[in-house]
């Protein structure tokens, strides 16, 4: 008999009642050192006392009003956004997948509002993952998410990932209206797309007028150690997805996009009800007061760097375990030699969340506020888990 919840997810025998910064505790009292954050959510860590008190005061205000009127917390949100990054204008969405449906959307206007509507295809790149709406799938393409739901959404065409010629065939192809990556792949197992490759992408584009449309939504807010992972190619984007992080655990997504990009979007072209509401806002500004903060992102890179050492020797001390350490910042895969399905259950059984990824990595995504000790606790643990799968 189906289950009351829709069963379409394989979830571990754990369940949490209530947490604080890196720590999760089951109702026994059993605490576990989180070491995925919700799926890079929870930034700030659990309970920080920051976004509790922004969240309770306005939940004593108001809470919900539509975008029918102004909302004053969605505004102050939009202007800490613009002012940190390339983006001219927002619009707020509950989740990644939302920011993908208007980041597609947009990119077509784009191309109408300029005479050429016979520009309307999205290049995406394999092994990529961009949530799970009709736009969210076609975009990433895999079989495993695309099977039994056709047809799809059409007008996505599909690179290798790491193709340069296969690239640079695509994009001159005269249908081209975007093309859309993630800077840190993440579900596709924590691949950095190369610095140098940002900047030729962002070349190709320009020569073409192609839009970049970067999806950080799991990279972003500081999760490599710059508030949005581009910042190290030193390109900017015409359109980002942010979500995940920024909501710190409530809720919330964004599309940024600058003037010319966002130029099709007027009046009536799109629309939520919750988006942007005064809950979400109260939160995510009080989340971009932490983050978007030199001295925070400072110590992010601090903390990256003790953690990446830390899993290189891990990964030193158990050859038959691990292959090697990637990603950027506090967004880290242990790419695995075992089955990663194998040292997820051995973390469990270490009181240690992880969260598996594609290609038989292991991510780890802390909160951006770890402490020191967290951080040698997690890969103590982690040892102590690599420990028990091979026979001594
Ligand atoms: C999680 C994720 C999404 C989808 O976000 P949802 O909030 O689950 O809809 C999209 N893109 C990337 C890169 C993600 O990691």
């Amino acid at each position: 008999m189906i289950s009351p919840i829709l069963p379409t997810y394989n979830r571990a025998p754990l369940s949490f009642v209530s947490g604080e910064g890196s720590w999760l505790v089951e109702a026994d009292g059993r605490r576990f050192l989180d070491l995925g954050s919700g799926i890079a959510v929870n930034v700030l860590g659990h309970a920080h006392p920051a976004l509790t008190a922004a969240l309770t005061a306005q939940a004593g205000q108001l809470w919900h009003t539509s975008n029918l009127y102004h909302i004053p917390q969605q505004e102050a949100l939009a202007d800490k956004l613009v002012a940190a990054t390339f983006a001219d204008t927002c619009f707020f969405t509950n989740s990644g997948t939302e920011s993908c449906e208007l980041a597609v959307k947009m990119a077509r206007k784009y191309w109408t509002a300029k005479d050429q509507p016979e520009r309307s295809v999205i290049l995406a790149f394999t092994g990529s993952f961009h949530g799970r709406s009709s736009a969210g799938i076609a975009a990433a393409g895999s079989e495993k998410m695309t099977a039994g739901f056709g047809p799809l959404l059409p007008g996505f065409r599909h690179l290798p990932f790491g193709d340069h010629e296969a690239l640079t065939e695509a994009m001159k192809a005269p249908d081209v209206a975007a093309i859309i990556l993630e800077p840190v792949q993440g579900e596709g197992g924590i691949v950095p797309v190369p610095d140098q490759c940002l900047k030729g992408l962002r070349d190709a584009c320009d020569a073409t007028g192609t839009l970049l449309i970067l999806d950080e939504v799991q990279c972003g807010m500081g999760r490599t150690g710059k508030l949005f992972a581009h910042e190290w190619a030193g390109i900017t984007p015409d359109i980002m997805m942010v979500a995940k992080g920024i909501g710190g655990g409530f809720p919330l997504g964004a599309l940024l996009a600058t003037e010319e990009a966002a130029q099709g979007m007027t009046a009536g072209t799109h629309g939520s009800t919750y988006g942007g509401n005064p809950l979400a806002c109260a939160v995510g500004n009080a989340v971009m007061e932490i983050v978007a903060d030199d001295a925070f992102l400072a110590e992010v890179n601090r903390k990256a760097g003790l953690m990446r050492q830390a899993l290189e020797g891990l990964v030193a001390a158990h050859p038959d375990v691990f292959e090697a350490v990637r990603g950027a910042g506090l967004m880290l895969g242990l790419k695995c030699k075992v089955p990663n399905a194998d040292v997820l259950q051995a973390a469990y059984g270490q009181d240690l969340c992880v969260v598996p990824a594609a290609d038989n990595v292991l991510r780890l995504l802390p909160a951006l506020n770890i402490e020191d000790a967290d951080i040698r606790e997690a890969v103590a643990r982690l040892d102590r888990a690599a420990a028990s799968l091979v026979p001594a």
